[in-house]
């Protein structure tokens, strides 16, 4: 099989309400969806979810550098040199940054084995370790009376674990964890992600202490995320496990963290790790030391979820996953993908990862229309 044409569109996702955290606030999301042609018929996709703050990329950064670079490299390959041709992205082509870009690209190259072999991407990655992924909603800032209300609409339909953005004033942490505890109920989970909005080791300790009474069971990047000693200090002053997501953004960082016994938890996103080949060494070496992985995402459509939860069945490190739905509050008002769906199972919602070829999802051509931008400034 020989790759023959690659193309690369623009959307923005509209948002059906605003997400806001610590580093950023949300109205529409911005994707590059990549398909990918071959010699026998067979199109495989991907979805870059660019996100400036993060790694410095940005939707037309990624269709550039997809555009000009990394796709013509992969016209007359078979998909199935993977390794191959991401060596020649890093070692050829010098792809400093521009991990999305990467990450979508090499998506599609895991869709299109998939396809062809007549197997889900989690069988060429080991195969299930698990059958489904407990469903997870995440709050972003709000006021705490909504995030209650929410969380009690969302605990009736089976929603067992809650992911609270904080980084605020801690005292303002504090009021809505508690919001979300009293509305969720004792046995429901909690966890937060500062997102670096607690900045120094101090605060950051003082704030993960005034949540510790409402059980939280992870505290996700509480410092700057390029400072490993603030972490380690945090680790090593509170109970609840420290996850680091925006300062372990591929192997070596992940090495480094491990070094520093900065962490327990490893998040591992495609769009930092540059795909999926990059996620599975961070998940090595977090195995290697002790360290278990949870699965994030950036936000991407169902398409990009599919390939962060198919990891997330198939890696027996990968402890946790952000397995959150783009059809629910604080999702996307249209969706440019189906397959991904959850069931209650002893009423708990659950999300069945696709069984179908590849990712094992199907485009809606119309929701991409509908949501296509061109480049303006
Ligand atoms: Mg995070």
């Amino acid at each position: 099989m020989k790759i023959t044409a690659v193309h690369v569109e623009t959307l923005e996702l509209q948002m059906e309400e605003p997400f806001v955290i610590a580093s950023s606030a949300l109205a529409v999301s911005p994707c590059d969806l990549v398909r990918v042609e071959t010699d026998e018929g067979l199109v495989g996709f991907g979805e870059a979810c660019p996100a400036y703050e993060f790694t410095g990329d940005t939707l037309w950064t990624v269709q550039d550098v997809i555009g000009e670079y990394l796709g013509p490299a992969v016209i007359g390959k078979d998909p199935f040199q993977l390794e191959a041709i991401v060596h020649c992205w890093e070692r050829k082509l010098w792809t400093v940054g521009n991990q999305a870009a990467c990450a979508a690209l090499e998506m599609a190259l895991w869709d299109l084995q998939g396809k062809a072999l007549g197997r889900p991407l989690c069988d060429l990655v080991g195969g299930r370790t698990r059958d489904g992924l407990v469903e997870v909603i995440a709050w972003g800032w709000d006021e705490p009376e909504a995030l209650a209300g929410k969380t009690r609409r969302m605990r009736a339909e089976g929603i067992t674990v809650f992911k609270i953005k904080v980084g605020d004033r801690p005292e303002r942490d504090e009021q809505r964890v508690a919001a979300v505890r009293e509305a969720a109920g004792p046995d429901a989970h909690l966890t937060v992600d500062a997102n670096q909005g607690w900045l120094d080791a101090r605060t950051a300790v003082r704030a993960i202490k005034l949540l510790e009474p409402y059980r939280i069971e992870l505290a996700e990047q509480p410092v700057r995320m390029d400072d490993l000693e603030a972490a380690r200090f945090v680790r090593s002053h509170v109970d609840v496990p420290i996850a680091l997501d925006e300062t372990v953004r591929g192997p070596r960082e992940a090495l480094a963290a491990a070094k520093a016994g900065a962490c327990d938890i490893f998040v591992v996103k495609l769009m930092k790790t540059g795909g999926i080949l990059g996620a599975l060494k961070v998940n090595a070496i977090a195995e290697a030391a002790g360290i278990s992985v949870m699965m994030g995402n950036m936000g991407e459509s169902s398409l990009g979820l599919a390939a962060h939860f198919q990891l997330g069945v198939a890696l027996a490190n990968a402890t946790h996953c952000d397995a959150d739905l783009p059809s629910r509050p604080g999702g996307y008002a249209r969706d440019i993908g189906s397959g991904l769906c959850t069931e209650l199972r002893d009423g708990v919602s659950t999300v069945i990862v696709p069984r179908a070829p590849g990712l094992g999802i199907a485009l809606d051509e119309d929701a991409i229309a509908a949501q296509r931008v061109t480049r303006r400034w």
